[in-house]
This record gives C-alpha cells, structure tokens and sequence, in this order.
C-alpha cells in the first residue's frame, strides 16, 4: 500500500510529547484562509518554486518502507521520551495508508494530528490505533467556520464528541489568529466543549504564524489574510482556567 508524504520531520518538538518524528501526509479538505503548509493542501505532488529551482513536493511511499525507517528511530525516539506523529495536511484523507504504517510500528508512542474532518469510522480505528490525540478546533460558530475554512464544522464536532467520549488521551489545539479564533466567543466556546472530552489532557493554543504566507506564491497560491496580522493575537487563558480546563500557550 503507498501513500503521499510531502516532508518527515525529525526532532520535531511540538507535535506531541518529547523529541517526535513527524511524518506530513499530503492533501486536507480544509482551506484555512491562515494555513502554514500550502504545499500540503492539494492530494498529489505538485511543483514549488525554492531558491535552489523548482522541485516537486509529495512523495509517493510504501508502508511497509516507511514503518520500517520509522522503526529504526524507535530508540532514539524512546530515548527522548516522544515518538512519531502523523500530520499534515490532513491524515484521515489518506487513513488506510497511515492505519497500514501504524499497524507495523512496534513500541513507539504514537500521535494522530488532525483537523476532525473526516469519516467517523476511520477517525475512530486511527485514533484508537494511536496513543494520543492532537485535534485542532478552529471555529465553534458554523458559519464562521465556513468562511475561514471552506467546510462546515458539524463533522468536526461529531468526531470531537466520539472522541471525548472514547476517554482517549487527547490534546485540542487551537491556532490563535488575532480577531478570528482568538475571540471571547469563539475561546469561551472551545474551552466548554474542551471541558467534555473526558481525555483532556490540555488545550495548547498555538501562537499565529507570521511567516505563513511566505510560502504560497511559491507554490502558486494566494495569501489573503483578512485580519490585522499586525495586531498580538490574545489567548484569554482565563476562559479556560475559570471552568478547570488546563491550558498552554505554545
Ligand atoms: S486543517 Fe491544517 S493543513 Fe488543513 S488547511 Fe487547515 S491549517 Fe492547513
């Protein structure tokens, strides 16, 4: 079986506990208007333009090839107390491929990065093959969920709900973008769906991504934030502190 990978991330420190080997899967059916990997948008390799030419980004890789060079670092991996975490773009889209590469990986701890969008039946078997959850909330209002990424939010919230109920050990993370995730509303609203994931282990609200619009016109895209990037995004940690919701700012 082979899947497309567009980037293995070695010593990667904030995909989940300890030193972590990220493995990117390409393609995701979201488009977040503040994305940080364009290149992993689209499901095949496509061209990118760098300062060394143009090279194309997405590798086609068999399972069985990649558990096996993920199991080489099983050691190293141990060693720094993390593991390896499937990201991406999105990995549901390509969940017979990672469920295959998880299948074959022995004694390493494990991570399933993702946006929730995806089939319900494959987003349990995954997650319950993994050790622990990253899942990303963006928006809690349907609508503006919509306009920010393209996809309405209730399958999102259906497998939050599955998985909150499964008592798996899960991180919800939520990418700060100043006036549109980082409000009153929309954090208040996160912090009360976070407090019923039986498997909370924290909210990490991640710091906006200033350099992310560098990389779209290389690989022939468009940046159009629609927000002051220019204004500090703002965490309002005590929304979650007031209802008993352990909170980090990454
Ligand atoms: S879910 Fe993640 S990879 Fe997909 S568009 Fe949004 S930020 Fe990008």
């Amino acid at each position: 079986m082979t899947g497309t990978v567009f980037d293995i991330k070695e010593f990667a420190l904030f995909d989940g506990p300890g030193i972590r080997t990220t493995v990117f899967l390409k393609g995701c059916p979201l488009r977040c208007a503040w994305c940080h990997n364009p290149e992993g948008l689209a499901p095949g390799p496509e061209p990118m333009v760098g300062a060394g030419g143009t090279r194309l980004v997405g590798t086609v890789m068999d399972a069985v090839a990649l558990a096996e060079r993920l199991n080489r670092q099983a050691a190293v991996l141990r060693q720094g107390e993390g593991g390896v975490t499937f990201s991406g773009g999105e990995p549901l889209l390509q969940a017979a491929f990672v469920e295959e590469v998880l299948r074959r990986l022995v004694g390493i701890h494990t991570a399933l990065d993702t946006c929730g969008y995806g089939d319900s039946a494959a987003f349990e078997r995954l997650a319950g093959r993994c050790d622990l959850v990253l899942y990303d909330l963006k928006l809690m209002d349907a609508e503006a969920h919509r306009r920010y990424t393209g996809v309405d939010n209730r399958l999102i919230l259906r497998n939050l709900e599955l998985l909150g109920n499964s008592g798996r050990p899960c991180v919800v993370r939520v990418p700060l973008v100043p006036g549109v995730t980082d409000t009153p509303d929309n954090l208040g609203a996160v912090a009360e769906a976070a407090r019923c994931v039986r498997g909370l282990v924290r909210v990490e609200l991640m710091a906006y991504n200033r350099a992310a619009g560098g990389k779209y016109a290389a690989c022939n895209r468009t940046f159009q934030p629609a927000w002051d990037e220019a204004r500090e995004e703002n965490p309002r940690t005590e929304l979650f502190a007031s209802l008993g919701v352990p909170v980090m700012v990454l």
